[in-house]
């Protein structure tokens, strides 16, 4: 079976991960590989911050690799708060001041229509490819639940009357942004394994 490097230092998102692609790829952590450094991620889009920490990795490992940058996407506030989702309140990645601020953001404003997005860039043999993943939902008023993590408590989404962090992992784990753009991830990888 092929190795293929998740650029993350995450160990929830690569067990999710893995667990998705077994049986397709052989998936290696980048403790596994022992790499320390810290992943540059400069970018002003999703985009661009997972091909900078893809091909950082693929320039120095040179084996196929991915890697995925998430964001939330509020439609009334012109889709912040985006790519800088994790530092929104400020460089210390606070998910309760992040939440704090993105309910002041709000405060009067009819539109809570909000969007998480994840995107994956994947660099294999030599190629680069992207996937995204897409959950359509609605921020509430109040923190609901207790789950998850980030924005979790206060993202709806579309046609369910629960949060994400009332959801729990086991049901947000099969409907959310970063799970359908796995899916995505792994239905290309099984179309292109099953060809070599
Ligand atoms: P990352 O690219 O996966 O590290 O995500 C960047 C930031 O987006 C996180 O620090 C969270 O604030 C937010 N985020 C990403 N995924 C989720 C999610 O599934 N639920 C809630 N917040 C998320």
């Amino acid at each position: 079976m092929k190795k293929v490097i998740f650029a993350t230092n995450n160990a929830h998102k690569l067990d999710e991960v893995r667990k998705i692609t077994a049986g397709l790829i052989q998936l290696v952590s980048l403790k596994e590989i022992g790499c320390n450094e810290d992943i540059p991620e400069t970018s002003e889009t999703l985009e661009g911050n997972a091909l900078q920490k893809a091909r950082f990795i693929h320039e120095r490992y040179g084996c196929d690799c991915f890697a995925d940058d998430t964001g939330l996407e509020v439609e009334s506030l012109n889709n912040a708060p985006g790519v800088y989702s994790a530092r929104y309140a400020g460089e210390a990645h606070d998910a309760e001041a992040n939440m704090q601020k993105l309910l002041r953001e709000l405060k009067g404003k009819e539109n809570k229509t909000a969007r998480f997005r994840t995107v994956i860039a994947l660099i294999w043999e030599g190629e680069e490819y992207l996937f995204d993943g897409i959950i359509r939902g609605t921020i509430i008023d109040e923190k609901k639940g207790s789950a998850g993590f980030g924005y979790d408590p206060l993202f709806m989404p579309e046609g369910c009357d629960k949060t994400f962090a009332e959801l729990g992992d086991d049901i947000k784990n099969k409907i959310s942004h970063r799970a359908l753009a796995v899916k995505q991830l792994a239905e290309f990888l099984s179309a292109t394994t099953n060809k070599i």
